[in-house]
């Protein structure tokens, strides 16, 4: 045998199988030692933080809970985040919606006007009073009891019935008269029952 042949047997694989010496040693497999729990005293303080952080956030919602109206805090705008600004409707107005109290986003109002748009319903929130709101009601995706409502002259479809959001929370919105929404009616508005408002 030469020495190139003698010096290779030792690591091709066709010679490996014969050579004892170079076979990987079977090591026994540690067992995995439990993850030590976190001490009693360090999960207390997470969860008193939890309870401190839920309460928080309830403070801090659009929507109370009791969902009582007059708001005890403005509701924030759904496009710009931004709280409301509460208005009143008034002595007249051309849609029967006289001495209301409502929220509208001044920020996105002003910023419809400085475009030189005219949506009138940007900015729009939602009434402040129980106008419209009954147990019967649809329920919003909110999970609360919608608000039923109606269309004003600016529509062009004026008196024309529809449930939203009793708080302006959610993007809930139906023109049915059991509240279906547009996705749920398959996104055919034939399917939906127009309906004239009875509660305002
Ligand atoms: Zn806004
Ligand atoms: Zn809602």
């Amino acid at each position: 045998m030469c020495i190139w042949r003698l010096f290779t047997c030792c690591f091709t694989n066709r010679d490996r199988s014969h050579v004892v010496y170079y076979e990987t040693p079977a090591v026994p497999v540690p067992v995995r030692a439990e993850t030590p729990k976190a001490p009693t005293q360090t999960m207390e303080v997470v969860e008193s933080l939890s309870q401190v952080l839920g309460a928080l956030i309830v403070a801090d919602s659009q929507f109370p809970a009791d969902s009582q109206f007059p708001l005890r805090i403005a509701p924030r705008c759904r496009s710009c985040m931004e709280r409301g600004t509460l208005k009143n409707t008034g002595e007249s107005n051309a849609n029967g919606n006289t001495r209301r109290p409502y929220y509208i986003c001044s920020v996105c109002k002003k910023e419809e006007v400085s475009k030189g748009g005219s949506a009138y319903d940007v900015g729009w929130i939602t009434w402040n009073d129980n106008k419209g709101i009954a147990d019967a009601n649809p329920v919003c995706e909110c999970g609360e009891i919608s608000r039923q409502d109606r269309m004003g002259t600016k529509s062009g479809r004026s008196g024309v019935g529809f449930w939203t959001c009793a708080s302006g929370s959610c993007s809930y919105y139906s023109e049915d008269e059991k509240g279906l929404t547009w996705k749920q009616l398959g996104y055919a508005q034939r399917r939906a029952t127009p309906f004239r408002p009875w509660l305002i």
